[in-house]
């Protein structure tokens, strides 16, 4: 048997959960001679993307693609039931994995995403200690800790209720900025995300992937209140290196050329649409700031915002074709669109890119910090909201535009915001403050910084643990 302490991880579908999980192997790694194997859970054959993603990971980091599940049925579901429900569904591939681990290797803990919250259950039988490694900031770990205490006292639904939430530590939040699966109480999606917020608890420790400097009072009041769950605060772990260096070198050539911090970079993740109209606004709105811009373009859909999460971007094969007639040629010397995906980390560490237009996704503000660029905050779905009132209220290290009466940015909104950023007075302010947080997240990771010192005590827990 392999004696090295071996680390199992379980990401959900989708990039925006799979990158943080390999960068904090690759950090753990830094700390301890590891094996680790993630273990990937599939719907259909993986996407290019992923595929470079891991096939880049150094040789102790082995991977296993799940054999795909069947969502024939949830055709239509919200995505984020579908993600939830491929993790179940792979449970029973996932047991023969671990089960076969268990016997050839010194298996010490399983690490899940929080959407393969039910794998806990068979880390337990398999003697395997559970983890969760979570994804996004200590607010939302507050409210899904909290949820079950908010579902017995609150009776309407949240977005209905007069007053904002008051999480412990956390800056009070209106009820419809509260995360999406939460929305709708009566549907089948919000009865499973109760249950896995119960089942949070059965974990050794949760693994956030934010730091002390940016979410202390969050990470305190939940300290105080879950006594008997170990948090470790490791952030910000973010992508290193672009998986698409050949494919984004065009927007980086055309970076290379343009005025120190000039360029707003616009980009919603890996997979978020806006609706037919307000990709409209946002062209006209863009060409009417006359900043300089980046746009990653990805054809739009009226119904969801997410719709294009669980898809291969690159087969979105011609997202320029909606954009308003004769916009490309106008702006030519303004901006350049590219379609569907950028080699954002890059982009946001290029000299000439002097702000983001961003949907907020965690990894994407992470990126955002470590880069000391200011951004203008445009939540979609999933907790995005939450992160933009973070960014906005709390660290004021961002702008958001306000929607119309229809729910649209309009385009004058939109040319004023990225004004403002770009070369206006309150875009000074959060430039200072992100400049600062950039500072803050630096020391966290530094050798004696509040994170680095939380991946060490997470991996000796892990190293120390007796054999079995
Ligand atoms: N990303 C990228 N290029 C793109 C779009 C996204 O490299 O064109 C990366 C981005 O750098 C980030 C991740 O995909 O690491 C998106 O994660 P995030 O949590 O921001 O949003 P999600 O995709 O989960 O909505």
């Amino acid at each position: 048997m392999d004696q090295k302490p071996h680390i199992a991880l379980l990401p959900s579908p989708g990039m925006g959960h799979l990158i943080p999980l390999v960068e904090f192997a690759k950090l753990l790694l830094l700390h301890h001679d590891f094996h680790i194997t993630c273990i990937i859970p599939t719907t259909g054959s993986p996407s290019k993307a992923m595929k470079e993603v891991l096939q880049a990971l150094p040789t102790s980091i082995d991977h296993v693609f799940l054999p795909p599940v069947n969502l024939e049925d949830l055709k239509g579901a919200k995505p984020g039931l579908q993600i939830r429900l491929t993790m179940t569904r792979s449970l029973p591939s996932l047991r023969d994995v671990l089960t076969s681990l268990v016997a050839t290797t010194r298996l010490v803990a399983l690490v899940v995403d929080p959407f393969g919250i039910d794998a806990l259950d068979v880390a337990k039988e398999l003697n395997v200690s559970p983890y969760i490694f979570f994804p996004t900031n200590a607010m939302v770990l507050s409210l899904v800790l909290n949820l079950p205490k908010l579902d017995e006292t609150v009776s309407c639904e949240y977005r209905d209720l007069p007053e904002p939430v008051k999480l412990p530590g956390c800056i009070p939040i209106h009820g419809r900025d509260l995360i999406d699966p939460i929305q709708d109480r009566t549907s089948e999606w919000y009865k499973l995300y109760l249950r896995g917020t119960k089942q949070m608890r059965l974990a050794e420790g949760i693994v956030i992937n934010t730091f002390m400097e940016l979410d202390g009072n969050a990470i305190t009041a939940l300290e105080e209140e879950a006594k008997n769950l170990s948090l470790y605060t490791i952030g910000p772990i973010i992508q290193s290196g672009s998986s698409n260096q050949v494919e984004g070198s065009d927007c980086l050539r055309w970076l290379n050329n343009q005025p120190s911090g000039s360029v707003l970079f616009v980009c919603f993740g890996s997979g978020a649409t806006l609706s037919y109209d307000q990709m409209n606004e946002l062209a006209l709105g863009l060409e009417l700031s006359k900043q300089k811009f980046l746009w990653v373009v990805r054809s739009p859909n009226n119904e969801l915002a997410n719709a294009a999460y669980l898809a291969d971007q690159t087969l979105d094969n011609n997202p320029l074709a909606f954009l308003p007639k004769g916009f490309i040629e106008r702006t030519k010397e303004q901006g350049l669109v590219v379609p569907s995906w950028a080699p954002q980390a890059q982009v946001l560490s290029h000299n000439s890119t002097g702000g983001f237009l961003s949907h907020c996704g965690w990894n994407s503000t992470l990126e955002s910090i470590m880069q000391g660029k200011p951004i203008i905050a445009w939540p979609l779905f999933a907790e995005q909201r939450m992160n933009a009132v973070l960014l906005t209220e709390v660290l004021k290290v961002a702008l958001r535009p306000k929607a119309n009466e229809k729910g649209l940015v309009d385009q004058e909104e939109i040319a004023k915001v990225i004004k403002g950023l770009m070369v206006g007075e309150e875009g000074k302010k959060v430039h200072n403050n992100m400049k600062n947080l950039k500072i803050a997240a630096e020391k966290a990771l530094s050798p004696n910084g509040s994170s680095t010192k939380a991946l060490a005590d997470l991996a000796s827990q892990w190293t120390n643990q007796p054999d079995f």
